[in-house]
C-alpha cells in the first residue's frame, strides 16, 4: 500500500463486490490495477490463475505484466493471466474448440483477408459503390453491436442496406466454411459460446476469482457483454476508466458503457481519484480547461502537487518542412544543452501520413528514433506469404490462405485451373486443398495441372505430419523445399531489395522460434502447435505492429491513439490545425449532428496528458497535401485553452531561423563525432 493515496488504496483493498474507478488522465488507475492483482495475491489469497487482467494493446498488457513480476515473484505470480480482450478471446476458443463450434487448426483471418473475401462477392452482388473495406467495417460494426446478419437484414431499411446484410450473411458463411475467424469474432464468438452453453459459462465463472480492466472507456458491446457472462452475479470485478479518454467510438466503443455498469450491477462501488501524477501544473491546466468544453458523464476535477513547471509553448511554423526541423533542433538542443534523453522524447499526431517529414529530419540529424504502427511488417507481401503457407499447413479448410500460396512460387496454375478447382471443390463440398487431392478432379482439370495440384497437396499433408512435433523445423523446411528464397529473390526489383525481403522472412520464422521457446510471450508455449503460433502472431501485428522491437534510447514518433496510457518527459503535439486535429471526417460528422469534434477533443486531450513535464504544441501555417498546397487554419482546440498559458512563438523571422539552424548542424556534427 506503499504510495498510494487514500483513494487509490480504498480502490485496492476494495474486494468484496463490483468495483469502477473512474479519473482523469495521469490519476494512477493502471497503478491500482497493478497493485490490487498483487495485493488479491499477497493479502487475500486468491491464487494467481484466479486473476484476469485485461487491456487493450500488447503494450499495455505487457507493461502491466512487468510491473506486476515487480511486485509479486516466483511460483506466487505462475498462472496470473494478463491480456488483450483479443488474446483472451483467442485462448478461450483454444480451449473451448469444440463447444465453439470449430475444428483444430482454425484460421485468423486479418481484414486485409477479409476484404479479399468481400470483393469478389461485392463484384456478383453489383455493389459496386462500395468499396470492400467500407464493406468490412459496416460488417464489423453489426458485430461488435453483436447484431447478426438476420437481425441486420430486418432492420435494413432500404435496397442497399439489405444488400449490405445479405453480404454480412455470406461473409459469416464463408469465415465457417474456411474454419476462420475474424479478430472481432475472437470477443464474439466467446460471448455466443458463453450465452449458449451454461455448463461451459459457469466453469469460466469458477475460474474467475477477479477480473481487472483497465481503459474500461474504450469497451464496445460485445465486450461489455463478454465481461458480464465471466463475471457472473456476483460481480467481482475493478474496471478502471476515463470517460474523457474515450477514443474508439468508430471501432464501436460505449462510453456509456460506464454508467451502465451502475444499473447492472447495484451494489457497484465508484471511487474517483482527484490527484494527478504525471503532468506538471501548466500542463494540466491546459488539459483541465479543453476537456471542460465537452459535456460530461462524471464531474472530475484533476490536480497536482508537482508545481506549475515549464511554460507549455506554441510554435507556429511556415510549412510541415518547417515544422518538423524546428521539433529536431529542439530535439538537439535538448539532447545535447541540457541533457535530456532522446527517449524523453515523442512526437505525437493525428494520422500516420504526418510521420514522414519527421522521420526525414531526424534521419538528417542522425537522432535515434522509433516509430509505432507505420507500415506493417504484416501487411509486407513476403510475410503475408509465409503466414499464408503456415495457415494452410495447419488448416487444409483455408481457401484464402490456398489462393494467395498457391503460385508463390509459380505452379503453373492458371485461373482457368483455379475456376474448374473451385466449380469440383464447391459441387464436392470440399476445401481447395483438399479438392486438389479427390478422385475425381482429373474431369475438369487437365493432367500437367492435376500433376501440379497433387503435388502440392501431398507435399503439405507431409509436412503437416511433421508440423505437429517440430513446428519450427516444418515451417523451415516448407521454404527450403519450395525455395521460397531464391523465388523471393528473382521476384525483386534490385538485390538490396531481395536481401531486405529475405530477412524479412527470416526474421519472421525467427520470432515465430523465439514465440515457442516462450522467450517474447505471456505464459508458456513450447506445447504449441504452429497454428497456435501463427494466430499469435497475426494478432501482435493488428494490436501492436512492430512495437516489440521498440527500446533503447530513442525518440518516440506515434499516433495519438497509440499514446493512450503511456506517458513521456517532454511531448510535442504537432499539427494542431482545423482538418488534422480536428480531423476532417470528424468535422464532416458533426455537420451531420454526430458527435465528432468531442472525439477529437477527447484525443487531443489524451495528447496533452502525456506529457510530464515538459509540452510543445506545434502547427504550420500552409502544408502540401495531395500535391497541392494548403491554407491551414489554427485548431479550434488551441482558441479553447487558456491564453496566459501558452507561450506564442510565433516569430519564426528568418535571422531566428537560421541561428537555430546553425546550431542544430552543429549539433548533429557534434553527434555524429561521439562527443558532446
Ligand atoms: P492514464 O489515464 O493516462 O492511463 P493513469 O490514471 O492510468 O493514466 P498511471 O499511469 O497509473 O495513471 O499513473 C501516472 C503516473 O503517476 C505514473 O508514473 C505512476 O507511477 C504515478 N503515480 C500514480 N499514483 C502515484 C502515487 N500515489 N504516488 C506517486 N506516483 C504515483
Ligand atoms: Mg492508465
Amino acid at each position: 500500500m506503499h504510495n498510494l493515496n487514500p483513494a487509490q488504496a480504498e480502490a485496492v483493498s476494495h474486494t468484496s463486490g463490483p468495483l469502477l474507478v473512474i479519473a482523469g488522465a495521469g490519476s494512477g488507475k493502471t497503478r491500482v490495477i497493478t497493485r490490487k492483482v498483487a495485493f488479491l495475491i499477497k493479502k487475500r489469497g486468491l491464487p494467481a490463475r484466479a486473476i484476469l487482467a485485461l487491456t487493450f494493446t500488447n503494450k499495455a498488457a505487457r507493461e502491466m505484466k512487468s510491473r506486476v513480476g515487480e511486485l509479486v515473484r516466483g511460483r506466487a505470480a505462475r498462472g496470473l493471466r494478463v491480456s488483450t480482450f483479443h488474446t483472451f478471446g483467442l485462448n478461450l476458443l483454444r480451449r473451448e474448440l469444440k463447444h465453439a463450434g470449430l475444428r483444430p487448426g482454425f484460421s485468423l483471418f486479418d481484414p486485409q483477408d477479409g476484404e479479399a473475401l468481400l470483393k469478389d462477392r461485392l463484384a456478383e452482388a453489383s455493389l459496386t459503390e462500395i468499396a470492400p473495406a467500407a464493406a468490412l467495417a459496416r460488417i464489423s460494426h453489426w458485430k461488435n453491436d453483436l447484431i447478426p446478419p438476420e437481425a441486420a437484414a430486418n432492420a435494413a431499411e432500404d435496397d442497399f442496406d439489405a444488400a449490405l446484410a445479405a453480404l454480412y450473411r455470406d461473409y459469416e458463411r464463408s469465415l465457417r466454411a474456411y474454419n476462420a475467424v475474424d479478430f472481432d469474432d475472437l470477443i464474439l464468438r466467446p460471448v455466443a459460446l458463453l450465452r449458449e452453453q451454461a455448463a461451459v459459462r459457469e466453469a469460466w465463472q469458477a475460474r474467475i476469482g477477479h477480473l481487472l480492466v483497465d481503459e474500461y472507456q474504450d469497451t464496445n458491446s460485445a465486450q461489455y457483454e463478454l465481461i458480464r457472462l465471466l463475471v457472473g452475479e456476483l460481480g467481482a470485478f475493478t474496471m478502471v476508466g476515463d470517460d474523457d479518454q474515450s477514443i474508439y467510438a468508430w471501432r464501436g466503443a460505449r462510453p456509456q458503457n460506464l454508467a451502465r455498469l451502475q444499473e447492472d450491477y447495484p451494489t457497484l462501488k465508484v471511487i474517483m481519484l482527484e490527484q494527478n501524477y504525471r503532468s506538471s501544473g501548466r500542463i494540466l491546466k491546459l488539459a483541465n480547461a479543453l476537456i471542460a468544453h465537452n459535456p460530461h458523464l462524471f464531474d472530475k476535477r484533476l490536480w497536482s502537487a508537482l508545481g506549475p513547471g515549464e511554460p507549455v509553448r506554441l510554435l507556429s511554423c511556415r510549412d510541415e518542412a518547417h515544422e518538423a526541423e524546428r521539433v529536431v533542433a529542439e530535439i538537439l538542443h535538448g539532447h545535447f544543452a541540457e541533457q535530456h534523453a532522446f527517449g524523453d522524447y515523442a512526437i505525437l499526431y493525428r494520422g500516420n501520413h504526418q510521420a514522414r517529414v519527421f522521420e526525414q529530419a531526424l534521419r538528417t540529424h542522425r537522432i535515434p528514433y522509433f516509430l509505432s504502427g507505420g507500415q506493417s511488417f504484416f501487411a509486407r507481401s513476403e510475410v503475408k506469404d509465409v503466414m499464408a503457407y503456415l495457415r494452410l499447413l495447419t488448416n487444409p479448410d483455408d481457401d484464402a490462405a490456398f489462393l494467395r500460396v498457391v503460385n508463390r512460387p509459380g505452379r503453373g496454375i492458371g485461373s482457368t485451373t483455379l475456376e474448374a478447382l473451385g466449380g469440383f471443390a464447391g459441387a464436392q463440398h470440399l476445401s481447395l486443398l483438399r479438392a486438389c487431392a479427390a478422385a475425381g478432379l482429373g474431369g475438369p482439370v487437365k493432367d500437367p495441372q492435376r500433376a501440379e495440384l497433387r503435388a502440392f497437396s501431398h507435399w503439405l499433408e507431409e509436412l503437416r505430419g511433421r508440423s505437429r512435433t517440430e513446428p519450427i523445423a516444418s515451417a523451415r523446411a516448407l521454404l527450403k523445399d519450395c525455395d521460397y528464397h531464391g523465388w523471393l529473390y528473382q521476384q525483386s526489383s534490385s538485390r538490396a531489395q531481395g536481401e531486405k525481403r529475405m530477412q524479412n522472412v527470416d526474421d519472421l520464422v525467427a520470432w515465430l522460434d523465439a514465440l515457442h521457446k516462450g522467450e517474447r510471450s505471456e505464459g508458456n508455449l513450447r506445447d504449441a502447435g504452429l497454428d497456435d503460433l501463427t494466430a499469435r502472431l497475426s494478432l501482435l501485428d493488428v494490436l501492436e505492429r512492430q512495437e516489440e522491437d521498440a527500446g533503447g534510447d530513442r525518440v518516440h514518433l506515434m499516433t495519438l491513439h497509440a499514446a493512450k496510457g503511456l506517458e513521456f518527459e517532454r511531448v510535442f503535439l504537432v499539427g494542431m490545425e482545423e482538418d488534422l486535429l480536428p480531423h476532417r471526417a470528424s468535422i464532416e460528422a458533426d455537420d451531420q449532428g454526430l458527435s465528432g469534434i468531442e472525439e477529437e477533443r477527447r484525443l487531443c486531450y489524451v495528447g496533452i496528458t502525456r506529457a510530464r513535464r515538459a509540452l510543445c504544441l506545434t502547427l504550420a501555417r500552409q502544408r502540401r497535401r495531395y500535391g497541392e498546397t494548403i491554407i491551414c487554419e489554427p485548431s479550434r482546440f488551441l482558441a479553447e485553452l487558456p491564453e496566459g498559458e501558452l507561450r506564442r512563438d510565433n516569430d519564426p523571422n528568418a535571422a531566428a531561423d537560421s541561428r537555430q539552424r546553425g546550431r542544430a548542424h552543429l549539433d548533429a556534427l557534434k553527434s555524429m563525432l561521439g562527443g558532446n
